[in-house]
């Protein structure tokens, strides 16, 4: 089991047991989930949500978790230290989950610094649709 208190000390947290619910909570369920979501998959401390934002940007400040925002007002979190991915997002049910892109794909970014002189350093890609029980 992660040291989830040495992690937080490591990034200048103090390591309350808040910080250390939510994070814990992200890296066990390495999924992206929302903030209603981790509210209710957390057993205590008990948390109102500004302070579950709060302690969520200060995270994402610090690297530890990113923020994928699909419209306004209706974002996720997960657990900054995986492996790149990208996402398929139910439009209809809001259903968020992780999806991986062939090589080909990847290896966008080389074309494009061919084409615009960019250098490319990151990408997103998301796909919208609906998921199995919205279709
Ligand atoms: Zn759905
Ligand atoms: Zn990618």
């Amino acid at each position: 089991m992660k040291d989830y208190k040495k992690a937080l000390q490591s990034k200048g947290f103090k390591a309350t047991q808040g910080r250390e619910a939510v994070l814990a909570l992200l890296d066990r369920n390495r999924k992206p989930q929302t903030a209603a979501g981790i509210l209710a998959g957390m057993r205590k401390p008990k948390m109102d949500q500004a302070t579950l934002y709060r302690i969520l940007e200060a995270f994402e400040r610090k690297g530890m978790v990113k923020k994928i925002e699909f419209k306004k007002g209706y974002a996720f979190y997960e657990i900054a230290d995986q492996a790149h991915h990208h996402h398929v997002i139910c439009t209809s049910c809001n259903r968020m989950e992780d999806i991986h892109l062939p090589h080909e794909l990847e290896d966008q970014g080389r074309q494009i610094e061919k084409q615009t002189k960019f250098k490319v350093q990151d990408h997103t890609v998301e796909f919208f649709g609906l998921c199995p029980d919205c279709k």
